[in-house]
């Protein structure tokens, strides 16, 4: 098995004990948070008021919060057990299609809520790729995750697939607000944000250990104002 840490030199031993707590405490604390999330949408349903009144707004902001905490529970135990090398990597062969579509439905509702776009471009027939499926939709999940939390409402978002040679290429488009050239290399580091921020700045660190654990690679090209467009490979 590869040592995951040696393919980045991207994370120092400090990163590492700041995402070094135990797989029981976010267990419990997603599980709490579960509850949270649970008991808002109930009372945003039994609120039955105007959808622009003060308590919906109040009670979707605590969903969105909740949700935004639950996301960063999520990235820093990927990381530290991907750090630990406490995870197993077991590939067969999958087809990406039905992969992609159980993603978007998953992303559809904060899509739907943000009045957002979501396409999925796929050919006719695509060769099965070699991939576990958990960490597949791990690595679509944080770039259509980002794609949406970084594109404004009525935006536009599209996956894409492809077969280039001996390799799967996978896009992830948006129209948003794109990363300036100076800080595209910075944005796989763990913990760098561009603008700060309420995410964990982990989701795209682990993305790229994830792609790399397939023997993939990961890049974008991204114009500040105008969008970006994240790309990864597999191997065929
Ligand atoms: P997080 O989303 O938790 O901040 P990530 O590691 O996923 O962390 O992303 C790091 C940073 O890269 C983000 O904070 C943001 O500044 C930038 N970024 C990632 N994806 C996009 C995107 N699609 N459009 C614009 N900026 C992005």
């Amino acid at each position: 098995m590869q040592n995951l840490k040696q393919t980045t030199n991207q994370i120092t031993e400090q990163d590492e004990q700041r995402i070094g707590f135990g797989d029981a405490t976010v267990h419990e604390l997603k599980t709490l948070l579960t509850a949270i999330i649970v008991s808002a949408e109930l009372l945003a349903d039994e609120l039955q008021m105007d959808r622009k009144s003060m308590p919906v707004r109040l009670t979707q902001n605590i969903i969105r919060s909740a949700h935004s905490l639950d996301e960063k529970l999520s990235n820093f135990s990927a990381m530290a057990g991907l750090l630990a090398g406490d995870f197993s990597f077991q590939p067969e062969y999958l087809e990406i299609g039905p992969v992609i579509q159980s993603v978007t439905a998953q992303l559809y509702p904060i899509t739907k809520s943000k009045k957002q776009s979501l396409a999925v471009e796929l050919p006719p027939s695509l060769p099965s790729v070699k991939s576990q499926r958990q960490y597949l939709e791990q690595i679509l999940l944080n770039l259509l995750t980002n794609a949406s939390k970084f594109t404004p409402e009525g935006g536009k978002i599209t996956v894409i697939a492809s077969q280039n040679d001996k390799r799967l290429v996978i896009q992830v488009t948006d129209n948003g607000m794109g990363i300036p050239a100076d800080k595209q290399e910075l944005i796989f580091q763990p913990y760098y944000q561009v603008n700060g921020g309420k995410g964990s700045g982990l989701g795209l660190a682990i993305t790229k250990l994830l792609v790399e654990l397939h023997g993939g690679k990961i890049w974008l090209e991204s114009i500040s104002g105008q969008g970006s467009r994240f790309f990864f490979s597999l191997p065929l």
